[in-house]
Order: structure tokens, then sequence, then C-alpha cells
């Protein structure tokens, strides 16, 4: 490559959560860092980070069924729920600390309260959500979740799913009032503010090409301007590459090892929002229902109230399809052009095991409105197809790896993939996601980074002070982890310090 027009300690690729997380910490941890961020689109936040493109739930296992399986002695497995509860803790004592640090200014513009709640109906699943909620509600980090089957309390908790319901067949839920609605979209452009308050130069319309590692170890990258097409070249000692769907392209450019024999499966979403106002009223909840047989975990359905730009929504979904494209502001060709020589047998075995996902995906995609309605009034018996709209929402690239499960086998979790020598990290994957963006950018930290780790643990704690300790273990600092977040994030009901809603 030629014309090296700038030479900096980090390049972070994409203006996602996971990027602006990544920047957020290592400017804590070493402000003088020089930092530069590309973006091919014109914002920040545009692709599954915006508030329209993912389901804005802080995941918590508070109410997603697909973190808990029932063993085959019956019993109920929580220790996804606990880890994916610890790893959320972690992102709102993070969140915290830049309020209190005034970093963030105001909380309230990307976090809210609200009550996370399972529903279920059919006896079988009633009894298994009695099951789940014995083995959580003892847990300090579920401590105060409620467990009902009598109609008049569930009218009372989602009068908006019970109004109507049919009497014929046994319904319960959980619900605890600790959860929360985050605006992701929100809080990665007030991160990408306040990095380019501190001096981080970020690119926006400068989608990166290509990448390439120097003679002397560091990383080389082609940025074309998307604006002129122009093309020019840009080094860092550490590159992130945070493009979302967008980073499995860009680690295979990389080259190394690591990210080798791996592949993506692209899944699409669709969310219905309601268009009623009287209707968005009268629910206040994230009810999470169970994955219909042969669904993939992330189309769950569930009836959220979210809050974006000020207003109280709601929504219904996601609906899973599949498309080929890995963003999506993608390419219809993403999924073919990441077929290389090393991945082709992984991708082969992917393929021929998960024909009855790709058809279910597929029946997705052309399932009619009022079909989809069908599914809607699953929560809602009496809801009206003239108060529903369609919106697409983001794309998912799931991992295709080869695991002790065989060739081929399709990951529903996140993965950072790095160089043996730290000097370039990628996120794959997208569950539980956002969430998890901390502790998922932490773990990228550790690994890229085990030279500085002893010098930066003491800022790590301030910043997280449950850093490096077990929540389950230890009730105490549980309970206080948990207030102070909720103090400082507005979430416990008492006011904000008045300097904080300036
Ligand atoms: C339907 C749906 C529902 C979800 N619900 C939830 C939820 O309720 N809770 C939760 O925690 N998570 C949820 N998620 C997951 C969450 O949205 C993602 O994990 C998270 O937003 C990923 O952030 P990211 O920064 O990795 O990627 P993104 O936000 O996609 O950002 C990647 C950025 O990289 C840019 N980019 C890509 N390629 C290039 C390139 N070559 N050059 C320059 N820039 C590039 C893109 O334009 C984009 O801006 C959901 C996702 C979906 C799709």
């Amino acid at each position: 490559m030629s014309n090296r027009q700038t030479s900096t300690d980090v390049i972070l690729i994409g203006a996602g959560i996971m990027s602006a997380t990544l920047g957020t910490l290592l400017k804590q941890l070493v402000p003088d860092w020089e930092i530069t961020v590309f973006e091919k689109l014109a914002n920040a936040g545009e692709e599954s980070s915006n508030e329209w493109n993912n389901a804005g739930t802080g995941h918590a296992a508070l109410c997603e069924l697909n973190y808990t399986t029932e063993k085959p002695d019956g019993s109920v497995d929580v220790s996804k729920a606990i880890k994916i509860n610890e790893q959320f803790q972690v992102s709102m004592q993070f969140w915290s600390y830049l309020v209190n640090s005034n970093l963030i200014r105001n909380p309230q513009d990307f976090i809210a309260p609200l009550p996370h709640m399972s529903f279920v109906q059919g006896k079988k699943d009633v009894s298994f959500l009695k099951k789940r909620f014995k083995a959580l509600s003892n847990n300090p980090l579920f401590r105060n979740m409620e467990f009902s089957d009598d109609p008049d309390k569930l009218m009372e908790w989602i009068p908006l799913m019970m109004k109507d319901r049919p009497a014929n067949e046994p319904i319960a839920a959980t619900r605890i009032e600790s959860g929360t609605d985050v605006n992701f979209g929100a809080l990665t452009r007030i991160l990408f503010e306040q990095l380019n308050g501190q001096g981080v130069d970020i690119k926006y319309k400068h989608s990166v090409d290509n990448i390439k590692r120097t003679s002397d170890g560091s990383w080389e990258l082609k940025v074309r301007n998307v604006d002129t097409g122009s093309a020019e070249y840009h080094a860092a000692k550490f590159v992130f590459i945070g493009g979302g769907g967008g980073s499995l392209h860009l680690l295979q450019k990389s080259g190394i090892p690591e990210g080798k024999h791996i592949g993506g499966f692209p899944v699409s979403g669709l969310f219905m929002v309601c268009n009623n106002p009287e209707v968005i009223e009268r629910h206040h909840a994230k009810v999470y229902g169970k994955a219909k047989v042969g669904a993939p975990p992330m189309s769950v359905p569930h009836l959220d109230t979210r809050f974006i730009g000020n207003k109280k929504s709601l929504l219904f979904g996601p609906f899973a399809g599949f498309s080929p494209k890995f963003l999506k502001s993608g390419s219809m060709f993403d999924l073919i052009t990441s077929v290389k020589p090393d991945n082709l047998v992984t991708m082969l075995a992917a393929g021929a095991k998960n024909i009855p996902l790709t058809k279910y995906l597929i029946q997705q995609v052309m399932l009619s409105k009022e079909k989809r309605m069908e599914e809607l009034r699953e929560f809602i018996p009496n809801a009206k197809s003239e108060d529903w709209d369609l919106v697409i929402a983001g794309q998912r690239v799931q991992v295709i790896k080869d695991t002790d499960a065989g060739k081929g086998t399709l990951q529903f979790g996140t993965e950072v993939i790095s160089a043996a020598d730290g000097s370039i990290a990628a996120l794959l994957g997208a569950s539980p996601g956002a969430s998890t963006a901390v502790s998922v950018m932490l773990e990228v930290i550790t690994k890229c980074f085990p030279q500085y780790m002893e010098a930066w643990e003491p800022k790590i704690k301030e910043m997280i002070p449950s850093y490096g300790a077990s929540l389950l273990a230890n009730a105490e600092l549980t309970e206080e982890v948990q207030a102070s977040s909720a103090r400082s994030l507005g979430l416990s009901g008492e006011d904000l310090p008045v300097e904080m809603h300036a």
C-alpha cells in the first residue's frame, strides 16, 4: 500500500456501540493514546445499535426464557442467566461511572426503568416457568422476582394482554421491576460525542476496504472516502474491527490465522410497531414469551414498551427472516463473498445441518401481515391490524465455526477473535449483544493488552467496582452495586442531582 496519511495508536472500525464502548474505556485508561474511528455511514449508531434496529432490552436474563434451559432431570439450568445478569451489572456500573464523571449528562437520554416479564401459556410451560422462578428468585441477582398464575393479578400487571383473553388455558407470568429499556442508538451517539470532545478523530463516510499487516507489525488500512471515492491509507498499532455484520469480511482481509475456518449466518429482523396511542398507553413492560418450535433463540416473541425520542412506543417481534446481507445497508453478495477456501467445508457443513432453520427463516420472510397479526394476538387477543405497522430491524450475523459439537456449528453468542500478538481484534456475533458491550470490550482489552492489565486494574476497579469479583458469591456487593447503579442512572425513583438534568 502507499500514500500513508496518518499513523495512530488505535483505529476503531465502525461507529456502533462496541467501538463506542472500547474507545471510551481506552480513553479512560490511557488518555494520551490517539484514536481514530472510521465509519462508512454518515452517523454513529445507524446499523444494529440504532434504537429502531434492536429491541432495546437491557438483557439481564430477567425475562428471556432462552437463557434458562430445562435439564433432562427436570431441574432448570440457570448458569447462563447468571452470567448474562453479571455482565449487565458490569455495563450498568460503567455507565454509572460515566454519569458520575459527567461524561454522560442525562442518563434518561438512554436508559429507563421498565418491568421485565416472562409470559407463558399451557400446562407444560406454566410448570417450567414456576421452576425457573424458584431456581432464580432466591438468587440476589434476581431478588424481587414475582410469579403469578392468578388472572386478576395478571390483569393488574398486563391489562392489554389479559383483555378478551379466553379463560380456557393455564397462563402464568413472572415480573421483576428492576428491568430496563435501553436506547442503544442514543447511548452510542452520546459516547461518540464525548469521545470527539476528548480529541478522538471520527471519520464518517469512510469505508475500510482492506487491512494489511506492515513490516513493523502494525496495521495499514485502505479507507475509501464514500463521497469522493478516493482511497486513503491509515496505520495503527492496534485495530479493533467493530463493523457489526461487516466484521467477518474485514477479519478475513486481515489474514490472521485466528480468523480462518469461521463463517457467518445472516438473520434479518422485523418489528411490528403500534400506531395507536391508546393501545400504547395500556401497556408498561417488556413481556417475553417462548420461542416457537424450530425458531432460533433470537426470534423469541416479545411485546415491549419502548422509550424512543422522548416518546413511549409499543413494539412486537422481532420476526426473524432470511436475507443474504450482513448489514442492513449491506450487499446481496455478502453471504456468498464470505465463503473462502478456508471456511468452505465449515460453511457447507453448516448449510447441510441448518436446512430446517433456513427453511423456517425463508417462510418467516414470506409471512403476510395477517399471519404476523395472528402471532401478535397470542399476546394481545383483540389486536387490530390497522393499529400496527411493520418496520425492518437490524441484521444479525451468527458465527459458524467448527466446535466439539461438529463442523459448521451455528453459535448464538458473541465471539472476540484476536491475533496472538494482540494487535488486532474483531467482534463477531450479536447476542446478548449491546447489553454486554462493556464486558465484551473488557475481554478485548484483556486479550490484546495483557502487558498493561496490572497497571490498569485500579482504574478498571474505579469504573467497575465489581471487576474481578463474583457477584453471585457476594450478596452484599451485589446489593451495593445494584443500588448505586440504580441511583446514578436514575432508575431508583429517586431524583437525580439537579445539574444532571441541565
Ligand atoms: C433485531 C435485533 C434485536 C436486538 N435486540 C437487542 C436487545 O434487545 N438488547 C441487546 O442488548 N442487543 C440486542 N441486539 C444486538 C445489538 O443490537 C448488537 O449486538 C449491537 O448493536 C452490535 O453493535 P456493533 O457495534 O457490534 O455493531 P453495529 O451497531 O452494527 O455497528 C457496526 C458499524 O460498523 C460500520 N461498518 C461496517 N463495515 C464497515 C467498514 N468496512 N468500514 C467502516 N465502517 C463499517 C457499520 O456501518 C456500523 O455503523 C439486537 C439486534 C438485532 C438485529
